[in-house]
């Protein structure tokens, strides 16, 4: 095989007719042959297969624009003597990294292993250990992700919050709610993510995904994908129970022996394993807190906080491309960072090019936001987070959940400034920290929030702790000077970002256990060992695969 890297072709000439960012990938492959005969100096009829690797845009040069392309290739003549006479640096041979599930180990386990949590960390878990045989058994305490969407859709229309089936919890986790952004800094030096990839197009995501530099699925397609993995789990033997919360673990001399688990209705019982694989996310405070009064071993963790913010999607295509619209482009994305004077960091995250702000609560009385996009990004604004790190000694607490408590302050006072709506105000008015004007019949054509839930104007300038505000007022000013208009006076402010990350590591050895007990498999965002979707669905598969290699199914 060979691989031609940095091939260049003008986006929407022939060989790159996107509609919206998006071509079909067989559609793709085609146009592209005669762009890679060119590049090898071949007749086409000598490519035998063309698969695109990659796809980026570069905007460097606007109003040109140009598509990226790595591409992989078979020929049916010798590829050596074609490399050679081709003389192209771009191009050589190749060998993909495919991805092996391990060989299973010997030690038979008895009892199926308990997977805690169904978010992208325990649903990709459980699907590996099922593909190996073992029939997990997936608890998860919210509800099924059909179900869930009707429970968030409520929430957001009525404001009546269900504390175990929201944008946190429930099947597909923190992530099924999202813009779905799959892109991830974890490198896959052994193909895993790729692996990810393709569990993810095989039930049912867009297949560019396997190749775009910034994949995204999009909420509405994410649902369907999420309910084909779990029908998959179950077709090989796994059971998924939801509305079942892990309430306690069952230890002997610091080993798992099982798990306790509590119904919707409050009942309790346990599932006897030795087993456990707890892939809770970011936002289980009560879970942190029974693992914790257990003697789990944990420590506090640094993560960031912020504030939403929403511009004109066609301002962000404009200062990214040239152009407010574009037939062949995507809604642009955009990434910014800035070291502020007193030597912070400030940047953007979780950015959802024509998306959603969502009211991302967990808990009555708290209020924090987030971010989500449909599969066709085409609301009228772009979002993201600009966020500040917080680290342990910011916190003003002790003891390994005190990045919670710094959570909750926020969040609390979030919720009050909006009377439980989300709080929004513009960016005028956030600077002077006076009366808060909103939208006002002068103001009639600045823009306006796209949010799921109820908003308010409010005083969001009076959110967060000083230090911090003073950061993301300089940072917002240092973007203004990279994108035109991002401190626009309409810039809305929205808040409070607070659950970018976990607060917390449940610490685990290179057994990939927990330290101080054994059979526990700490994994995920909320353990500590992820951020964002791609990035919890590869920790749970590494965690599935040493299970794997360890121990063989005797159930
Ligand atoms: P989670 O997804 O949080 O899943 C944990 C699951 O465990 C939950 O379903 C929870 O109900 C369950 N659980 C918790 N405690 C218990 C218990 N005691 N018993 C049983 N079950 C329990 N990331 C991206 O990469 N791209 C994005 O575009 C993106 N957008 C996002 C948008 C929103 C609105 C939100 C909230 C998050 C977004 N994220 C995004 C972050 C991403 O969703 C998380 O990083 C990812 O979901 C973490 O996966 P996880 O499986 O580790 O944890």
């Amino acid at each position: 095989m060979i691989r031609i890297s940095n091939i260049k072709v003008k986006n929407g000439s022939e060989a790159s007719q996107y509609t919206n960012g998006v071509m079909e990938p067989e559609a793709l492959s085609r146009s592209l042959i005669p762009v890679a005969a060119k590049a090898l100096k071949i007749d086409a009829k000598a490519i035998a297969d063309l698969s695109v690797f990659r796809h980026s845009i570069d905007a460097r040069k606007k109003p040109d624009i140009f598509d990226i392309y790595t591409i992989d290739i078979s020929l049916n003549i010798n590829e050596k003597k074609a490399l050679q006479k081709a003389r192209n640096k771009n191009a050589q041979l190749f060998e993909p990294v495919v991805y092996k599930l391990p060989e299973l180990g010997t030690n038979k386990m008895t009892k199926p292993p308990v997977v805690v949590g169904a978010g992208p960390c325990g649903l990709f878990a459980a699907y590996e250990l099922a593909c190996l045989g073992f029939k997990p058994i997936l608890i998860e305490r919210g509800r099924a992700v059909e179900d869930r969407q009707k429970d968030v859709e409520n929430f957001w229309k009525t404001g009546v919050l269900d504390t175990t089936s929201n944008v946190q919890f429930g099947e597909g986790g923190a992530g099924a709610f999202s813009d779905g952004k799959l892109n991830t800094m974890v490198r896959d030096k052994d193909g895993i993510g790729r692996r990810a990839l393709k569990i993810f197009i095989d039930h049912g995501a867009p297949k560019e995904i396997y190749y775009e530099a910034k994949p995204h699925i999009g909420t509405d397609k994410l649902v369907d994908v999420v309910k084909n993995i779990r029908e998959d789990i179950k077709s090989m033997g796994g059971l998924v129970l939801f509305e079942t919360k892990m309430s306690g673990l069952i230890m002997t001399d610091a080993h798992v022996t099982g798990v306790k688990v509590t119904d919707r209705a409050g009942n309790e019982s346990v599932i006897e394993t030795d087993t456990v694989v707890m892939a809770i996310g970011h936002s289980a405070r009560d879970t942190f807190e029974v693992l914790n009064s257990e003697g789990v071993y944990m420590e506090p963790k640094a993560f960031a906080v912020g504030l939403r913010v929403e511009h004109p999607q066609k301002n962000i295509n404009r200062s990214q491309y040239g152009v407010y619209e574009s037939p062949t482009l995507p809604a642009s994305p955009y990434k910014v960072v800035h070291n502020t004077s007193k030597g912070r960091g400030v940047y953007s995250f979780c950015m959802c090019p024509g998306g959603h702000v969502v009211n991302a609560s967990s808990e009555e009385g708290y209020l924090c936001v987030n971010g989500m996009s449909y599969y066709a990004r085409d609301s009228k604004n772009a979002n993201s987070a600009i966020i500040v790190t917080v680290k342990p000694e910011d916190f003003g607490g002790e003891g390994p959940l005190c990045g919670v408590k710094f959570q909750r302050e926020l969040e609390k006072r979030a919720f009050e400034l909006g009377n439980g709506k989300v709080p929004v105000e513009y960016l005028a008015d956030y600077r002077k920290k006076g009366t808060v004007k909103g939208n006002t019949d002068e103001r009639k054509d600045w823009n306006t929030p796209c949010i799921k839930g109820d908003y308010v104007f409010a005083s969001v300038h009076d959110l967060l702790p000083d230090d911090l505000k003073e950061a993301i007022d300089e940072g917002m000013s240092a973007f203004g000077r990279m994108i035109e208009g991002f401190d626009a006076d309409d810039t809305l402010m929205e808040g409070v970002e607070s659950r970018t990350s976990s607060p917390v590591r449940i610490t685990r050895g290179e057994d990939l256990q927990a330290i101080n007990t054994k059979g526990l498999y700490p994994c995920g965002e909320g353990a500590g060992y992820a951020g964002g979707i791609m990035s919890a669905a590869m920790d749970g598969m590494k965690v599935a695969a040493k299970i794997c290699s360890e121990r063989c199914p005797g159930m």
